[in-house]
């Protein structure tokens, strides 16, 4: 027996459903089947499938076929000119003429940055729609007999009544080289004083992670410059490393570090603000000009007054302009400060939305907002050019609780965090780094051989120096060795601390960690560690030219080079006050 579908844009009454039967059981002597069914885009009227055969008597298809003729007729009245002609009509085919009549809506809600639409059946998840003034807003909630959106413009340019239309397109931002050295809103438009830039290319804010055959293993070292981070926690090209502390423990200042050391090593950076205030990120662009790293650096900026859909998009915005560098075969550092606060925009817009709350009155898909932004950072393989993307997301914690439902969540998708803590910052150590609680999870890869050699004890050093410090507070009478670890462990310490701006190159840490590491120190006060640090490395720059040459082409550090060092101790010793 024969199935025949009937789809109506309504249901059909009694008198048409016999007509339609009558007409389909005169084609079918051997008898056939009716299968209804409703579909609302249809707008109205009804069409019929009857295996190869299809009838559409739809006004959907109408509209369509109609806009089809118009087309055509004004091919045939330009066709004098031949070769306009045939661009128009190859427009005119690539032209979706469904998506203006068959995805359409009405605006039941408008408030608070979201919109409720009626209609839109066939717009899909993440969708960029267009309100019928221009507004644009992004389609998140697709329920039975509607859409939920956010708005990306001006968000009172919405109101109940206005007609929505789907593009079948994602929110997209410009990218590429015009990028470099501004500062842009989450939609690309520059909010810096300079001139506009010529648009050559978007991206879509939203894309798929790079495939497992895609990637590489991350084995090339980006230096953050910072010498506690370079030697313990080390960062590799396309690694994802999580920065996260309480508030004011110097986050930023890391990452800001990072930024300014890539200066010359060939790494783009793009800095993403969200919901920061404008006189910090203006503060942090200031910096990033005065270290001349602006020239390499792109700043995707949502601060704290923009509406939550703006700040949700900001990462996926720097993302996109990431991707697009290292698509191209470049290696990018990105920092994302910081996804506590996109996670409080996230939230925000979807309670309005309505979505239940979940732990914390977070949306269920909170994990997934951030897993799918980190995971597009990769080491690509040389097949897919061999760029990189590296991520620096920072978290903020509050009274120190990284078990909480952000931190642990950012904590399993990153390959390793950096632990500030308020104490240590506060004790002057600066930075403020715990290194108990830090790790990075692919770092040993990721570091040249001289580092490896110069660092493989003092993560374990400092850490039964903090225990025995805790002991010594109590004791009166301590033994010899204990003393000689406690007096190592504050020089080790004393070593580690590091201004903000002045990132170190890898040739100088090597060197001074090889120092402190072999108990060089030992004569110098732990007052003037800092000082001895500082002024052995510039007489290292201006005496021994060479010993730096050599850590930096061979990338290890030979007995020869050692005992060149040793002399050079000793020689700027006696000079050392
Ligand atoms: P917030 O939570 O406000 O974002 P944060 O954790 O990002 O703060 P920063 O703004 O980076 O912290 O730093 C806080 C303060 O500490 C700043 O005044 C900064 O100048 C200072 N600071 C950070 N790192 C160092 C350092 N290594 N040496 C000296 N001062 C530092
Ligand atoms: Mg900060």
């Amino acid at each position: 027996m024969h199935t025949i579908k009937i789809i109506s844009a309504s249901a059909l009454d009694a008198a048409s459903r016999h007509k339609i039967e009558a007409f389909f059981a005169a084609k079918h002597p051997e008898g056939a089947e009716f299968v209804y069914e409703i579909n609302e885009s249809l707008i109205g009227g009804f069409m019929a499938v009857d295996g190869d055969n299809y009838y559409d008597a739809t006004f959907k298809g109408q509209l369509t076929r109609l806009k089809k003729a118009e087309a055509a007729e004004t091919v045939q009245k330009l066709s004098g000119a031949k070769g306009i002609a045939e661009q128009i009509r190859k427009k005119i085919y690539e032209y979706k003429v469904d998506y203006g009549v068959a995805c359409a809506g009405l605006v039941t809600f408008a408030g608070d940055g979201i919109v409720k639409i009626n209609g839109l059946s066939g717009v899909r998840y993440g969708e960029l729609l267009e309100l019928e003034n221009g507004t644009r807003a992004i389609a998140l909630n697709l329920e039975e007999n509607g859409v939920g959106a956010i708005i990306l413009d001006d968000e009172s340019a919405a109101a109940a009544g206005d007609m929505v239309r789907s593009t079948g397109a994602i929110v997209g931002v410009p990218v590429g080289e015009c990028l470099l050295g501004r500062v842009v809103d989450p939609l690309g438009n520059p909010i810096d004083d300079l001139p506009g830039f010529d648009v050559k290319k978007m991206r879509p804010i939203e894309a798929p992670a790079p495939q497992i055959t895609d990637r590489d293993q991350v084995n090339v070292p980006l230096q953050t410059g910072i010498l506690a981070i370079d030697s313990m926690t080390p960062v590799g090209r396309g690694q994802r490393e999580l920065i996260i502390g309480d508030r004011q423990t110097g986050k930023t200042a890391i990452a800001v570090d990072t930024i300014l050391n890539q200066k010359g090593k060939g790494v783009l950076c793009v800095y993403v603000a969200i919901g920061q205030k404008a006189s910090t990120v203006s503060g942090i662009v200031n910096i990033l000009k005065e270290h001349g790293a602006m020239a390499y650096t792109a700043v995707v900026c949502s601060t704290a007054k923009d509406s939550a859909p703006l700040q949700y998009i900001a990462p996926y915005a720097g993302c996109a302009i990431a991707e697009e560098f290292m698509y191209a075969g470049k290696d990018v550092l990105i920092v994302y400060d910081d996804l506590s606060k996109h996670a409080v925009a996230y939230r925000s817009m979807s309670l309005l939305l309505k979505r239940p709350p979940g732990r914390e009155a977070y949306p269920g898909d909170i994990f997934y907002l951030h897993s799918r932004l980190l995971e597009r950072a990769a080491k690509l393989s040389a097949e897919r050019g061999g760029g990189s993307m590296t991520a620096l997301p920072i978290v903020e914690t509050l009274a120190g609780d990284i078990s909480a439902y952000i931190p642990t969540n950012v904590i399993s998708i990153t390959d390793g965090q950096i632990y500030l803590e308020s104490e240590l910052f506060n004790a002057g150590i600066r930075p403020a780094i715990n290194v108990g609680l830090s790790v990075s999870r692919v770092g040993g890869k990721a570091q040249i051989k001289a580092m490896k050699k110069v660092s493989g004890k003092l993560r374990l050093d400092l850490s039964q120096y903090r225990e025995l410090a805790v002991f010594a507070q109590f004791g009166s009478e301590l033994d010899a060795t204990t003393q000689n670890m406690l007096a190592q462990g504050e020089r080790t310490t004393e070593t580690l601390k590091q201004d903000q701006y002045a990132p170190l190159d890898i040739e100088h840490q090597v060197i001074l960690l090889y120092v402190t590491m072999k108990e060089m120190l030992k004569d110098v006060q732990v007052k003037d560690v800092r000082r001895f640090n500082t002024g052995f490395s510039a007489y290292l720059d201006t005496n021994y030219p060479a010993i730096l040459e050599s850590i930096r082409t061979a990338r290890d550090i030979t007995m020869d080079t050692g005992m060149q060092i040793d002399e050079a101790v000793g020689k700027y010793k006696t000079t050392f006050k």
